[in-house]
């Protein structure tokens, strides 16, 4: 279709193919946990195939998973929902993303993404008719957005706004206060608000992560996406789901049942069951804990050879300043790639506001990334860059 030649494949893809053959490669490129799926809740996906949960489920999910997730939101998010009509299970955050979007989205609407943001922003506002807006956000700023930012690039045809935090690529938090702010703009330019938190338990200093719909008022205006991926390691299980006004979910439930007709039904078994087992809630406070621990590593690493690098505060990603090198962002990955043997991805793939940085992820051993500080601290010392 028309809007799909506006689609191109991700810069990360064809880094990835470039990275094909490279020998003793060190790839900081990858977008997800190292982590295997918690024991516990493999176990209770085959204790579901055992008894005999091959077939469909409710378009909108397991009753059982949506009534364990209106726990957790409230517990976690202080956001309540009727389980029944006010949260649903999707095929992933990712599709979870475009449905939103088409639920409400007319041709020609203009849809706010700070910028650098996850690749999939964009090209879902486009495959639902919008428009995307990028809205740069700074280093100076430790990569948060600002309604300053906002202002400058609402419109008349303005219809929503995408918030991501913690942050990929940049591992930015947005504060309480940040967020107080973001939502008297959505409520003033009457915006409907996404609030991508998928990596919402990754955040390290003793922050914490807030959910926008928690806010006065806020939950009729907000879709709230999230998943499995990230939190217990499960991306290949394709698990989302979103909390949203009934209208809403009303919506991106009919969606569902003409696309995918409902998420597999032994992987929402499971993470019901996982979602109220302690063992999983365990697990994922020590992927945070080595996660916390690597991030202190590159950090310190970036900066010393001479990268200048904001400390993340949540999420597997960090983003270091490459531009005083004189390089552009892919100069800089192709020579790591090529030189050092280490994928890191140039930050021009996540918008324009990216270009003069990269994104190294740090979802790999802890000693894998020691070597591969080493690597690119030789290359750069030898280049005199
Ligand atoms: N949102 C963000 C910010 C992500 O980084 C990712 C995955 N890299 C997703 C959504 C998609 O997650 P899922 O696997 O649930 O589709």
């Amino acid at each position: 279709s028309d809007r799909l030649e506006l689609v191109n494949p991700s810069e990360i893809r064809k880094l990835f193919d470039l990275a094909q053959g490279v020998e003793g490669l060190i790839s900081l490129g990858i977008g997800e946990p190292d982590f295997d799926t918690p024991e516990h809740i493999k176990e209770y996906a085959k204790e579901a195939l055992d008894r005999g949960m091959t077939h469909y489920g409710p378009n909108a999910g397991l009753m059982m998973l949506r009534e364990a997730l209106a726990w957790k939101l409230k517990e976690q998010n202080g956001i309540e929902v009727d389980p029944k009509t006010q949260v649903m299970v999707t095929v992933g955050a990712n599709q979870a993303l475009l449905m939103g979007l088409a639920a409400f989205l007319k041709d020609g609407e203009e849809v706010l993404i700070p910028s650098p943001m996850f690749v999939s922003y964009a090209p879902a506002v486009i495959l639902a008719g919008g428009k995307p807006v990028e809205v740069p956000t700074y280093e100076e700023n430790e990569f948060r957005l600002s309604v300053d930012d906002l202002k400058k690039h609402v419109s008349e045809k303005t219809r929503a706004l995408i918030i991501n935090t913690p942050n990929n690529p940049t591992g930015a938090v947005l504060t309480k206060k940040d967020l107080e702010e973001i939502a008297d703009f959505a409520v003033e330019h009457d915006l409907i608000v996404f609030s991508d938190e998928v990596y919402e338990h990754f955040v390290y200093d003793g922050a914490r992560n807030h959910s926008i719909a928690s806010l006065d008022g806020m939950f009729e205006r907000t879709i709230t996406i999230n998943g499995f991926s990230k939190t217990f390691a499960m991306t290949g299980w394709r698990l989302g789901f979103v909390a949203a006004p009934a209208w809403i979910i009303e919506r991106m439930t009919r969606f569902q049942m003409y696309n995918s007709t409902c998420p597999v039904t032994f992987a929402q078994y499971a993470a019901a069951k996982g979602l109220q087992d302690e063992r999983s809630w365990e697990a994922v406070e020590e992927m945070r804990r080595e996660y916390e621990r690597r991030r202190n590593l590159v950090w310190k690493r970036l900066n010393e050879m001479g990268l200048p690098t904001v400390k993340p505060k949540g999420a597997f990603y960090i983003f270091p300043r490459i531009r005083d090198t004189g390089l552009t962002g892919k100069e800089f990955s192709e020579l790591m790639l090529l030189e050092a043997k280490v994928a890191v991805v140039p930050g021009s793939a996540f918008g324009s506001a990216g270009e003069g940085y990269i994104r190294i992820s740090y979802a790999t051993a802890y000693e894998q990334l020691e070597e591969a500080m080493d690597r690119m601290e030789k290359v750069l010392r030898e280049k005199k860059l």
